[in-house]
């Protein structure tokens, strides 16, 4: 026969045979502890990280040990709700969650037992360097970082956008998206859309180029002159095939 060994989860005392899990233990007298690697059928190998509990050491250092691994010995002291449980299965929801981002058995398995698992991926590296171009060098200051949960996120700030398009320009991991489609140009991040706008057509070739508020603005920000003035109406290309006409000639002739 089995020996009988005691052990203590949560202040409560169970009696067990040696050979078993905490985890084992933990699931036959209901304590919940979660999981995803660990089955019935097969060999424990603690992969998922998700079932850590903290054991009273023999130190006055308390510790983190896998509950899947870790077998049952006599006078074993285990806790499965303490600070330092909570900061192991983040860190370990966080690994999971950055390898599985869309998985649901991950994020129910963290809304269930309240695991922090920070920000959820979403392609931004939180350089913020969307967030300083637009304010410093564009001047529309359409993004900011809000805080949700405990993690920080790139968010619009509401019809600030002038779509110019230089914050997708300038992310470096392609989070920001922009689309032109059918003269409208969207940019967005995640689900949540920072500006739509209507293009403006090129007047000499007739190429959507550029936003209508980003016009207005560049036309509010640069200098009256007429030459100027007209380049806005044209695209890049244009505009310089239409400065080369001015330099050319001396005055400005339309193409
Ligand atoms: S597209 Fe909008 S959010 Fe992006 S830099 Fe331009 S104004 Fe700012």
């Amino acid at each position: 026969m089995d020996k009988k060994v005691t052990v203590t989860i949560n202040g409560n005392t169970y009696e067990t045979e040696e050979g078993r899990s905490v985890l084992e233990l933990a699931l036959l007298y209901g304590v919940e502890i979660p999981f995803i690697c660990f089955h019935k059928a097969l060999r424990p190998i603690g992969a998922c990280k998700l079932c850590a509990v903290e054991v009273e050491g023999k130190s006055s250092r308390p510790m983190t040990m896998l509950s899947c691994i870790l077998k049952v010995r006599d006078g074993l002291i285990i806790k499965t709700d303490t600070d330092l449980v909570k900061t192991a299965r983040s860190a370990a929801m966080q690994r999971l969650l950055a390898m599985a981002p869309q998985s649901r058995t991950l994020l129910s398995l963290s809304e269930r037992f309240g695991i922090e698992t920070g920000p959820v991926p979403d392609g931004c590296i939180r350089c913020r360097l969307c967030i300083r171009v637009c304010s410093e060098v564009v001047g529309a200051s359409a993004l900011k970082m809000e805080k949700r949960g405990t993690a920080g996120y790139v968010v619009p700030a509401e019809k600030q956008c002038i779509g110019c398009g230089t914050c997708a320009n300038i992310c470096p991991t392609g989070a920001i998206h922009l689309i032109d489609k059918e003269g409208i140009r969207t940019i967005s991040i995640r689900d949540e859309i920072i500006g739509v706008h209507p293009l403006l057509r090129c007047e000499a070739c007739g190429r959507y180029f550029a936003s209508q508020r980003f016009m207005i603005h560049v036309a509010e920000a640069t200098t009256s002159h007429t030459d100027t003035k007209e380049h806005r109406l044209y695209c890049p290309v244009c505009a310089k095939l239409l400065s080369s006409r001015i330099k050319a000639s001396g005055k400005f002739k339309r193409i």
